[in-house]
């Protein structure tokens, strides 16, 4: 079986050009050019023709294709949905800021997590990415798009600690000098609480942003809006929180999608308010993004300004984040939903037909 190049660590080339008797340097040249989105040996022109032949032998390379790509005339955000080697078909988007480009990358086709509110775990989990699959999110967005990016958020299809092996070693590929040379400190990791990988990550000693989608600070909410939480409860994520922020001294950022009657009551505010002291966190408020599958709607204006007035009285640092990109469908999972639902209807009309 072919080697999955793009995957591979310079010191991992390296030692694989010894067995092809090359000389090591010949690794950093490789890498060079992966890193800058080159998806064709022919096309890596400082190399020997020799090298080229064997590296087409040894080594698979495959650039994603855009199957759809989608601008918001609102505030330019880019949605893309690639197609990826076996047909699966993930999203990734592109949203501009001030502070400059962040991109928003799946680390899953399908996600197992099943939250009641989000599209992406809607047909389960498929498949993990590779850690080439999800590097060349960041690459190719870039490439397309023509905005040079700063800043990743794994906030896209999939939960990053179900594919925790690949989603590290991306984090290595993406932050080397070498390659895109991102910086841990722009990088923001989001996950649905799964609390026995807290530990390995802070083992890590990242400098990277540790997101909790909290949503609910009780354990009767949030277990019927995460099945995530039941088994593992609020304080036990609570008390990994803040021994996670114990042992990196980053801070942790909780996620909360303001959904209309089942979290953005008084009584939530005050419970989140205590939870965002104790683990000294900071909360960011999403207006939930509506999916057609799913009954849930997001909280008025009114309901959002009484319960930031609660968070704020209570000293907890808060924001609200801007939605982008909602002319196109930019929630997650929505477009490969969108792709899944006519595949399924062609298939019921095509059944009809015969
Ligand atoms: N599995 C990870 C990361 C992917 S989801 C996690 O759960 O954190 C990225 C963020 O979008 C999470 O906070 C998730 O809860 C949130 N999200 C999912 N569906 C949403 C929706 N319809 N509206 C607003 N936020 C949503």
């Amino acid at each position: 079986m072919k080697k999955d190049i793009v995957s591979m660590l310079p010191e991992e080339l390296e030692a694989d050009f010894v067995q092809l008797n090359e000389p090591k340097y010949r690794a950093a040249q490789v890498f060079r050019w992966l890193g800058r989105g080159v998806r064709d040996f022919e096309a890596m022109s400082d190399l020997p023709k020799s090298l080229r032949e064997k590296l087409k032998e040894s080594y698979e390379i495959y650039a994603p294709k855009v199957l759809r790509k989608q601008v918001s005339a609102i505030d330019g955000t880019i949605k893309y949905l690639w197609e990826l080697r076996d047909r699966q078909a993930v999203e990734t988007v592109v949203m501009s800021y001030q502070h400059g480009n962040t991109v928003c990358v799946s680390s899953q086709v399908g996600c197992r997590q099943g939250c009641a509110f989000c599209a992406s775990t809607i047909g389960g989990l498929v498949r993990n990415l590779t850690p080439s699959e999800i590097l060349d999110e960041v690459i190719f967005s870039q490439l397309d798009s023509g905005k040079e990016i700063s800043n990743i958020v794994l906030m896209g299809i999939g939960e990053p600690l179900d594919n925790f092996d690949n989603v590290m070693r991306f984090l290595t590929l993406v932050n080397h000098p070498q390659g895109m040379n991102i910086g841990m400190r722009h990088i923001s990791l989001s996950t649905c609480g799964i609390t026995e990988r807290f530990d390995d990550l802070a083992a890590r000693d990242l400098q990277l942003t540790l997101s909790v989608s909290l949503h609910a600070p009780d354990d009767e909410t949030r277990s019927k809006l995460m099945p995530a939480n039941r088994g593992r409860g609020v304080r036990q994520l609570v008390k990994c929180c803040r021994e996670y922020y114990e042992k990196t001294g980053r801070r942790i950022s909780f996620e909360y999608a303001m959904i209309d009657g089942v979290n953005d009551t008084a009584y939530h505010a005050k419970l989140l308010a205590d939870i965002a002291r104790e683990v000294s966190a900071h909360v960011n408020l999403i207006p939930l993004n509506h999916v057609e599958e799913r009954p849930f709607q997001p909280s008025t204006q009114g309901h959002m300004k009484a319960f930031i007035k609660i968070l704020e009285e209570q000293q907890v640092n808060v924001t609200v984040r801007r939605r982008l990109g909602s002319d196109v469908d930019a929630s997650c999972g929505q477009l490969r939903r969108k792709r899944e639902r006519s595949a399924q209807q062609a298939a019921a009309q095509s059944e009809g037909l015969s």
